[in-house]
């Protein structure tokens, strides 16, 4: 196991980790308790015109200990010292462009659930961005500036038929909480047959109109041959994404 791509993998942004048509993004994110950054969802009854989508903070600077500078009191920096875009600058390039007609960004979202271990979320699109300017705490007037994205569910080519899209959209609702609660009492395997690979949350909701009740009694982890959905998936992304994450961080910081 390596320990160094599985702290590498707290969180990050990758900006098209695979080029051509096809092409799409990473968002690695994290709404746990004490996450370093603000992540969250938009409720969809709350209305407005962020509903439903997903909110990601942009990337702090990196620590950087020749400047003693803490990376939570400066502004996130939108361009390298050779004046080319940061992954902040990149993706916020490619919302304004969505927002001015272009073609929006399709962006793959892992949610981490737990050390080493995410969730699929599926595929969104990039539609907006804001840079904010926010206190550096709250009891200080002194401010810097923060990156905001915000990303739309969209199908899932991995989701062919309208009740696999189905399924996903009510999985993509199962709260956070109780998937870390459920992967605790669950132990991360299969409640069936014990196995930890191919990990799902399985779910027995009556889906009503008007929003469904999961608690942490209707949910619980199978593997993929005890479930057949292919939704929700558990991943463990360190061999996958550890040298992708590495490599974006090590080009910020030699300023390439
Ligand atoms: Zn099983």
């Amino acid at each position: 196991m390596c320990h160094n791509e599985q702290m590498s993998l707290q969180r990050g942004m990758n900006f098209r980790v695979r080029a051509g048509k096809a092409g799409y993004s990473i968002f690695l994110m994290s709404v746990r308790k004490g996450a370093p950054y603000q992540d969250h969802w938009h409720d969809e009854a709350a209305g407005g015109p962020h509903a439903g989508m997903l909110e990601y903070e942009g990337h702090d600077a990196p620590k950087n200990v020749a400047l003693r500078s803490d990376p939570k009191k400066i502004d996130q920096p939108q361009f390298l010292p050779s004046g080319k875009p940061t992954d902040n600058g990149k993706f916020y390039q490619a919302a304004m462009a969505a927002k001015a007609g272009a073609v929006p960004e399709v962006v793959q979202v892992y949610e981490k659930i737990a050390d080493g271990r995410w969730c699929d979320r599926g595929r969104y699109l990039l539609v907006d961005a804001e840079i904010k300017t926010v206190p550096i705490s709250t009891t200080s007037k002194k401010t810097r500036k923060v990156f905001r994205f915000f990303l739309k569910p969209t199908v899932t080519p991995a989701a062919r038929t309208r009740e696999e899209e189905r399924e996903l959209s009510i999985s993509r609702q199962i709260p956070t909480a109780i998937k870390i609660a459920v992967w605790n009492r669950d132990r991360g395997k299969c409640v069936q047959c014990g196995s930890t690979d191919n990990l799902h949350f399985d779910h027995d909701v009556p889906h009503s109109k008007g929003g469904s009740s999961f608690t942490e009694a209707n949910v619980k982890i199978l593997c993929a041959r005890h479930n057949l959905e292919k939704s929700d998936k558990i991943l463990s992304l360190g061999p996958l994404l550890g040298p992708l994450v590495v490599a974006a961080t090590a080009s910020m910081l030699r300023g390439a």
